[in-house]
């Protein structure tokens, strides 16, 4: 196959913001590619070479492509660079300068997939002392043989920021529709939660039909996506959705770990599907000791301990554990313990289409409780007074709230997907509702006085799961301490971008933009209905948005969580229906 014909479906995608236009073009795409290729073509089209829980990640720095589009097109460095610094993509600038490029390469041959994937993965591959150089030559060689529309995506390839707009949904949508089974749409996305792999689900569908796909299951070593929880503000209404009986356990705040256990190996997943294992060597060994069985994978939340008092301490302590270096004073200093709540695989048995008790029993009969390895603290309740006790005790204990769990007989684990099978319940739900929203940094602005020369305040948004695009929700300027102010240039210079990004819906001016990527906590006192702010428009009428009032950055980078993870429009207009206050600002016309 050429590439010509990736480049060229790039293209109509990025053309267009209709997911359904995008999936109709993916689908007619995948009807002609072979069985063999298709994986390869699925993870290209997420700007990837492997599934997303593969260490190995493409990404070359700005400067090595830009010298690499130099060398392909012999045009003056400096000539390259303005036009860089006028584009703001490299994607655009390869594509400029292979129109413009003076035509020496007369013995260029036709860019075939095979040939830009041996040069990727070598790329991503390359080690060692003259790696930078190598780079350089493989992405060289590409862009000497690459039509205009081919360099733009292979430069958005190797900064592994596709821009098409292609979510994970879309793929899925296409493949059901390109493979005729659209009415099995829920077992394809199954696949994909239980794998983590939409590759590999896109190679059963074309080899063996949907039956293939079917028997995708939960694997140890390949991570599972995770299970969800909804929120609702009052234990009554919590008993009432649960059946009038439920689990309660408590919340803790840490990290969540999905561990992989098998007789070799004992592996740590976050819920980025991020490889962990090495950030907590400590956890990895308590499991390995604590196990009685074979295999297993379950799940649990790693909490940052005082080990004089035994009390839990706050979350932002475990951060020091996601350094890359250092790793031996960081667990000797930021000591963690795990409370293991779930159990996705036990041995042969793929645990998560059991109910939740039955996944319980599974963890407590194959796992021994040890000073780093705990259950989390569960009680069954069937009373409002009963849980508010259990809730009380959570606080004292140091935790964020609780989680309260549903013992139907339907109470699987549900992979990848947020529902009320789960619901949370913290602190802040009470009184005045004064909810904290994950939200997506995708703009700032230029600080003035004592901010001068960093940013001032920073432009947030939500997550739309069903359009795949990211809508503004507030600007946001509070909560910043000196340090956090000079470490963010820093945490964003690498998802500057041109303009808004494609990915983005605003009706607001930012004097920086950025690709969506960091996710911040940030506690709101209201939401309200805006006209300047994009959350939630589809659910609402034409011309309006839902915007977080008084917005306030609690201190908490959630770097465990994607931008794809953070608060969705849904939740938040859930959020604003359920409030409880009155507003002045028009919120109290609900809808
Ligand atoms: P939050 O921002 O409130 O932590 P979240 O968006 O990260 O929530 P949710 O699904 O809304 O994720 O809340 C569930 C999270 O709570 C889990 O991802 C897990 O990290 C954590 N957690 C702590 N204790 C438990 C428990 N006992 N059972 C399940 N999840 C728990």
């Amino acid at each position: 196959m050429l590439y010509e014909e990736l480049a060229s479906t790039y293209d109509r995608l990025e053309s267009t913001s209709s997911r359904l236009e995008m999936t109709s073009i993916l689908a007619d795409f995948f009807r002609q590619v072979e069985a063999s290729e298709l994986r390869q073509v699925v993870y290209l089209t997420q700007g990837k070479l492997n599934p997303d829980h593969v260490t190995e990640k493409l990404g070359m720095a700005d400067k090595m492509i830009l010298k690499a589009i130099v060398d392909a097109s012999r045009l003056q460095e400096s000539y390259v660079n303005d036009l860089w610094m006028k584009e703001g993509d490299l994607g655009a600038v390869a594509e400029k300068v292979a129109a413009e490029r003076v035509q020496t390469n007369l013995f260029s041959q036709p860019l075939t997939l095979d040939r830009v994937l041996t040069n990727l993965r070598s790329i991503e591959g390359a080690e060692g002392k003259n790696s930078q150089t190598k780079r350089i030559r493989l992405l060289t060689s590409l862009l000497h043989d690459a039509s205009p529309l081919e360099s733009r995506y292979l430069c958005r390839t190797v900064t592994g920021r596709m821009r098409v707009g292609a979510a994970s949904m879309t793929i899925l949508d296409a493949l059901a529709s390109a493979f005729g089974v659209k009415e099995d749409r829920q077992d394809i996305e199954r696949a994909f939660n239980v794998s983590s792999d939409i590759g590999a689900v896109a190679e059963s569908l074309a080899r063996d039909g949907i039956e293939g796909v079917r028997g995708i299951d939960v694997q140890v070593g390949r991570p599972v996506r995770s299970m969800l929880a909804e929120r609702l503000s009052s234990m009554e209404e919590i008993l009432t959705k649960l059946g009038g009986r439920c689990a309660l356990e408590y919340k803790y705040d840490g990290i969540r770990v999905q561990a992989h256990i098998s007789e070799d190996e004992v592996k740590l997943y976050s819920r980025r599907l991020e490889d962990l294992t090495a950030n907590f060597p400590d956890v990895v060994e308590s499991l390995r000791s604590s196990f009685k069985g074979q295999a297993a994978i379950v799940e649990g939340e790693c909490v940052p301990v005082d080990l004089k008092t035994g009390r839990l301490l706050p979350f932002q302590e475990v951060a020091h554990r996601r350094r890359k270096f250092g790793m031996e004073e960081a667990v000797r200093d930021y000591p963690v313990k795990i409370f293991l709540f779930d159990c996705l695989r036990m041995d042969e048995a793929d645990m998560t289409l059991r109910p939740f008790s039955e996944r319980r029993t599974a963890l407590e009969e194959n796992l021994e409780e040890s000073e780093g390895l705990l259950f989390s603290r569960l009680e069954i309740v069937d009373s409002v007074a009963e849980a508010e006790d259990f809730f009380e005790s959570a606080l004292v204990a140091g935790c964020e709230g609780i989680m309260a769990k549903s013992l139907a007989e339907n109470s699987v684990y549900r992979t990848g997907n947020r529902g009320f099978l789960w619901i949370k319940y913290k602190k802040d739900y009470r009184g005045d509702l004064n909810d904290s929203f994950d939200l997506v940094i995708v703009g700032a602005y230029t600080g003035k006085g004592k901010r001068k020369g960093l940013y001032g305040a920073l432009l947030m948004a939500v997550h739309d799961p069903e359009t795949g695009m990211f809508q503004t929700v507030c600007k946001l300027g509070s909560g910043f301490d000196d340090a956090f102010l000079a470490e963010l240039p820093g945490m964003l210079e690498g998802h500057r971008s041109s303009g808004p990004s494609d990915l983005l819906s605003t009706r607001m001016e930012a004097d920086h933009w950025f690709e969506p990527a960091i996710v911040l906590e940030v506690m709101g006192a209201e939401i309200s209905v805006s006209p300047t702010h994009t959350a939630a428009e589809g659910l609402l009428p034409e011309g309006s948005g839902l915007a977080v009032r008084f917005p306030r950055f609690t201190g908490k980078v959630r770097d465990d969580k994607s931008a794809e993870q953070a608060t969705n429009a849904t939740e938040l207009l859930t959020m604003y229906r359920g409030q409880t206050s009155t507003s002045d600002s028009g919120a109290s016309a609900k809808f």
